[in-house]
């Protein structure tokens, strides 16, 4: 078993004394600045001119500055902007306001995985990446409470690295719930393949695709909507405390015969080749490659597909349906 990480491994300290700056305000940037801030440790945002994270940061009681200032200013930098951005604000604004001693860091390991950044030999290179949305990491921390993250060190200019990338877990509350040494490979390829293949585009397919069968076939779509999309959720919830075992001894003896023989009926050797081929284009840097010049072309591809899917009768009826509970917060 891989060993977990706690409060107890990390030390604080370590610190004391320094500026950390956090660039970008989003998902993560909040949850990273406010949780350090609460736990003691100097920090400032960069952003850039004009953001509409700005006021937002300030209201929250943080100094902002551009990325260029804060970076100067800073001990140690912490990348949270869209992965998407992250080199071209490199290169312009953090590169030049390196110096030796410092730590560059990351939630996520594209942009080193992929050769997009390339870091100066003499700054300590590690990455801090909370296994969940900012908005939990904020929430449970304010809770007492933690998100489990993985740590991977990428470069130890100073010979202290590790110990600084467990401070920081500890800073954001992640050795609360306890945090898993990586490696920036491992992290960026696990975590791309675990969105495309499972979470998020095999999920949503998955999601699509009955719901229209049974459309199809005449059902009413306020039934295939709850049957295909809203007890995905409850069975998730048991998947994730339990395991498959937990989950099937909750489910009726019909759902889990049902489960046995129908499930390897649709994820075939067939799926499997195909994830096979989809990890492959991970691995050798085809999907990088592909994302960035869907990027630089202002994103058509993702803009068509989103405004496609956002038309689907699912969305038209999950719409309808989520107005009417009243038990689901909507925010
Ligand atoms: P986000 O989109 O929520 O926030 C991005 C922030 O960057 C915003 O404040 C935005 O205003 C700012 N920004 C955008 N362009 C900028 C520019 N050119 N210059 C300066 N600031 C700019 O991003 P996020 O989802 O928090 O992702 C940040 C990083 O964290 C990514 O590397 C991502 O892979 C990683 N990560 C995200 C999550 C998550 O749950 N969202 C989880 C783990 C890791
Ligand atoms: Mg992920």
């Amino acid at each position: 078993m891989a060993q977990l990480f706690y409060d107890s491994d990390a030390d604080l300290n370590l610190l004391s004394g320094k500026t950390i700056a956090i660039i970008g305000y989003g998902s993560q940037g909040h949850a990273h600045a406010l949780n350090l801030k609460d736990s003691g440790i100097d920090v400032v945002v960069g952003l850039y001119e004009g953001s509409r994270s700005a006021s937002k940061a300030i209201a929250d009681g943080l100094q902002v500055l551009t990325v260029a200032k804060a970076a100067e200013k800073a001990d140690w930098i912490m990348v949270l902007l869209p992965d998407e951005f992250q080199k071209e604000v490199y290169a312009s604004e953090i590169a030049p306001n390196l110096s030796p001693g410092k730590v560059l860091s990351f939630a996520h390991g594209f942009n080193i995985r992929f050769g997009l950044i390339q870091p100066p030999e003499f700054v300590d290179v590690v990455m801090i990446a909370p296994k969940g949305p900012g908005h939990t990491v904020r929430w449970e921390y304010q809770n007492g409470q933690g998100v489990p993250a993985l740590f991977a060190i990428e470069q130890d200019a100073s010979g202290q690295a590790r110990a600084l990338a467990m401070s920081y877990a500890k800073g954001i509350g992640g050795t609360r719930a306890g945090i898993l040494e990586t490696n920036f490979k491992e992290e960026t390829e696990t975590d791309l393949f675990g969105e495309q293949a499972v979470l998020c585009g095999g999920l949503s397919e998955l999601v699509k695709a009955g719901f229209e069968t049974l459309v199809d076939a005449g059902y009413q779509p306020e039934l295939a909507y709850f049957e295909c999309l809203h007890e995905v959720k409850l069975i998730v919830d048991l998947m994730v405390k339990g395991g498959l075992t937990a989950m099937r001894d909750s489910i009726s003896n019909t759902a889990e015969y049902g489960d046995y023989v129908s499930g390897p009926r649709l994820i075939t050797n067939e799926t499997k080749a195909e994830m096979k081929k989809i990890l492959a284009d991970i691995q050798d840097g085809t999907f990088a490659q592909n994302f960035v010049r869907e990027c630089e072309s202002g994103k058509p591809e993702m803009k068509r597909i989103r405004a496609r899917d956002a038309e689907h009768p699912i969305e038209k009826v999950g719409t309808g349906l989520r107005s009417m509970f009243s038990w689901l917060k909507t925010d």
